[in-house]
């Protein structure tokens, strides 16, 4: 199959990986050179690591897998997918300048995945001339490592829509677990509460961050405590999320914590910028 990846940043890059390797052919759009450039070597850099250091000996050759991906600025390369998976940041007004554009340089069977922490599929779809065949897709990340994906059924979703995107889904080695649509479905309507109140514990100085995340991760048992998490996300990204879901709910419990703002003000983005609750050698 033909899938248009649009957006190579965290997601897009971890998406456009997932599908080459499962053997489709993909086109990652992006509106910057620069972010196309970056997107090809961390690519390239992941699945070399993946063919050098894992025990099957069948594993496709980096290079193989590069070939299947097409990075290009041009959204009319998406004339031929059969999915396109959007990843464009977390903002209503750029989601929505791309879904506007979408009916016209796609084929009419395309069915288009929403990869979003959480905007409405439902309101998505209503960008479209293809409600029916628009499906929520929030892969987790890093994509390629995560086997599971939370997949959202918006109000016109058809029945053949769900069945082909778990099958595609399921050709990448993910199972789908899908749940109903309303703003930050399960994991984020839950998860960005706990990001967000952990910022204010570090805000008010009852804890520094390392003793917010000790006490998930050493006490609770989690692989990662909240301020990690929010660091792997982008704390932009999870500024732009707990605002929708602000907006959404008309509910205080969402309000951002002015230290995450002044954090994403001052370019603190996480483990992308090298720096956000914690510091990070590499960027990659
Ligand atoms: P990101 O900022 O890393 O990447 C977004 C990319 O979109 C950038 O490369 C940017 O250049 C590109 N872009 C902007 N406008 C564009 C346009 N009009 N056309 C094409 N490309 C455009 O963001 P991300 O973390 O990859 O998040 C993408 C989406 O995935 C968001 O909706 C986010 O909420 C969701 N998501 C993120 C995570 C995460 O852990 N980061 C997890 C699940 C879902």
């Amino acid at each position: 199959m033909i899938i248009g990846v649009i957006g190579a940043g965290v997601m897009g890059s971890g998406v456009a990986q997932s599908a080459a390797q499962a053997g489709h052919q993909v086109v990652l759009v992006d509106v910057a050179q620069d972010v196309l450039d970056k997107s090809q070597d961390t690519i390239h850099n992941n699945v070399r690591f993946q063919a050098f250091f894992s025990k099957d000996k069948n594993l496709e050759p980096a290079i193989a897998v590069m070939e299947r991906i097409r990075f290009t600025t041009d959204f009319a390369e998406l004339r031929e997918a059969d999915f396109v998976v959007e990843n464009v940041p977390e903002i209503w007004e750029i989601k929505k300048e791309v879904y506007l554009s979408l009916d016209d340089v796609t084929p009419e069977h395309c069915i288009f995945l929403v990869n979003t922490s959480c905007i409405s599929i439902t309101k998505i779809a209503g960008l479209t001339k293809r409600p029916d065949r628009v499906f929520g897709v929030h892969f987790m990340n890093p994509v390629p490592m995560k086997k599971t994906v939370e997949a959202i059924r918006g109000y016109h979703t058809s029945k053949e829509t769900e069945q082909a995107t778990v099958d595609f889904l399921a050709s990448m080695g993910k199972e789908a677990i899908v749940v109903e649509d309303l703003p930050g479905f399960v994991s984020n309507r839950l998860s960005h509460l706990l990001m967000n109140e952990a910022a204010f514990v570090v805000q008010d100085q009852v804890a520094d961050p390392q003793q917010v995340d000790d006490i998930f991760v050493k006490c609770f048992g989690h692989t990662m405590g909240p301020l990690a998490t929010a660091d792997l996300i982008g704390l932009d990204t999870v500024v732009d999320s707990l605002n929708i879901l602000y907006e959404s709910y008309q509910d205080p419990k969402f309000r951002v914590c002015p230290l995450l703002q002044k954090m994403v003000d001052a370019g603190l983005y996480g483990r992308k910028a090298g720096r956000g609750f914690f510091a990070y050698e590499s960027l990659d």
